[in-house]
């Protein structure tokens, strides 16, 4: 059913006409056929008045854990390993499917309402997340996080859980939904594994040609850790395995060197920013114009709700601008609106193998509305400025994934919130926290 947004200022992402007053943009099927200041010819099945209100493509959160939304808000205060060890692993040993299940509903509610239209997540029990992001309507890159803490010379495929899961989650979910689902190899990083279980998870992406997604080089006791362990940083050491053989998402970065960002840009590897998780657990703050000097792609993420403690990517890009302006404003000036909405949206859509972030005949329709009309977004000198300095999710009026509106107007329209809430109040937290 075809649908034309009329009158609608089009933040395109398009380098060519990158914003577009009263533009008018056809959506048929899952993709975007028209876009221009030009009525198109022809019947539409809705017509949706965009007036006082700016059409963009909907955030690329390229790297959370979306089951962890149960976690919101519990082991405040501790720096990444004490949160690990004395909060989220005893935890997340309890979960079982049903709270992961309830746990990526809520956590999906949240990023539809504010604008997200595709993730990438890694967690555990990931065919449960599929099922649940297959209802939901966005498009996800879903990855297990290979996790061994047994003697490598006892690793075999048989003995490693999380071998066993990349295959079921290979040949269950690949390409589900018409490609609505794609799944990526993926180690959850160098500490809490070994070198034959890369070597496993590098031989399964490059015999199916999956990118990979591993957590590197987040804080500098790993990436230290790792070059007195093994003489390589923990991007080269799992480059001599071939992990990085297709390219991927290396979530964090904070502490990559020159030699590491270019080895990343060599294989089409996605540097994914998490600004707020950072700071939260006091990592710090990745280099952004140092990897982009190097020619790395960059994205932004909010990681898990476990340490962030949202999926807002509003605050995300705002957060990457002021750490950037306080960290290495001096040498590098600001990076400028356009290029912090193009990590919220097309970066990550190229870090995902997605065609989608930006608004143009062709591209999977993945759009949100954002009403300008609300009094933080008022006046507008620069309707980007507005979207990464003023905007909040409450601003998100519409969201549509791949051709289809699975929120309006305050409603869900493929999950039921009150459903969720529930599952998570009587069972969820009574089932882990007691
Ligand atoms: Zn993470």
């Amino acid at each position: 059913m075809p649908i034309l947004f009329e009158h609608v200022t089009a933040v395109t992402m398009d380098r060519v006409n990158p914003v577009i007053p009263n533009a008018f943009v056809a959506v048929e099927g899952a993709k975007i056929v028209s876009v221009g200041t030009e009525r198109p010819a022809g019947n539409f099945d809705r017509r949706i008045d965009g007036a006082g209100k700016v059409l963009m493509p909907g955030f690329v959160n390229a790297h959370t854990h979306v089951p962890m939304t149960l976690f919101r808000g519990y082991g405040g205060g501790c720096d990444l390993q004490h949160w690990l060890n004395d909060y989220i692993f005893p935890a997340e040993a309890k979960l079982d499917e049903r709270c992961v299940a309830a746990g990526a509903a809520l956590g999906l509610a949240e990023m539809i309402a504010s604008g997200t239209t595709c993730v990438a997540d890694m967690y555990m029990k990931t065919e449960t997340v599929a099922k649940t992001v297959l209802e939901s309507g966005i498009s996800a890159n879903l990855s297990c996080g290979a996790v061994y803490f047994g003697s490598p010379e006892d690793f075999s495929p048989e003995k490693c859980d999380d071998c066993e899961n990349h295959i079921r989650l290979y040949e269950n979910w690949h390409g589900a939904g018409d490609g609505q689902i794609l799944v990526d190899a993926s180690i959850h990083a160098e500490y809490t594994s070994c070198p034959p279980a890369w070597r496993w998870v590098a031989e399964f992406a490059q015999r199916h040609g999956l990118r990979t997604h591993v957590h590197v080089s987040e804080t500098r006791s790993e990436h230290e850790k790792c070059v007195e362990k093994y003489g390589e940083t923990p991007a080269q050491m799992l480059d001599k395995y071939g992990v990085w053989a297709n390219g991927g998402i290396a979530a964090h970065c904070v502490y990559l060197s020159g030699g590491d960002a270019e080895l990343f840009a060599k294989r089409g590897v996605t540097a994914v920013h998490n600004p707020v998780s950072n700071l939260k657990l006091m990592s710090g703050v990745a280099p952004l114009f140092f990897l982009r000097e190097r020619g790395m792609n960059v994205a932004l993420g909010t990681d898990g709700v476990a340490s962030n403690n949202s999926h807002n990517m509003f605050e995300e890009m705002k957060m990457a601008a002021l750490t950037q302006n306080w960290n290495f404003g001096e040498d590098h000036g600001q990076l400028s609106a356009a290029d912090l909405l193009s990590m919220a949206t097309v970066n990550g859509a190229k870090a995902l193998g997605r065609d989608a972030g930006v608004i143009a005949p062709g591209k999977t329709a993945d759009l949100i509305l954002v009403d300008f009309t609300m009094e933080n977004l008022f006046p507008c000198h620069d309707a980007m400025e507005n979207l990464v300095y003023s905007a909040a999710p409450s601003n998100v009026v519409m969201n549509m994934a791949r051709g289809k509106i699975i929120y309006e107007n305050g409603q869900f329209l493929t999950l039921d919130l009150e459903k969720i809430r529930a599952e998570i109040e009587n069972y969820a937290l009574p089932h882990i926290f007691g």
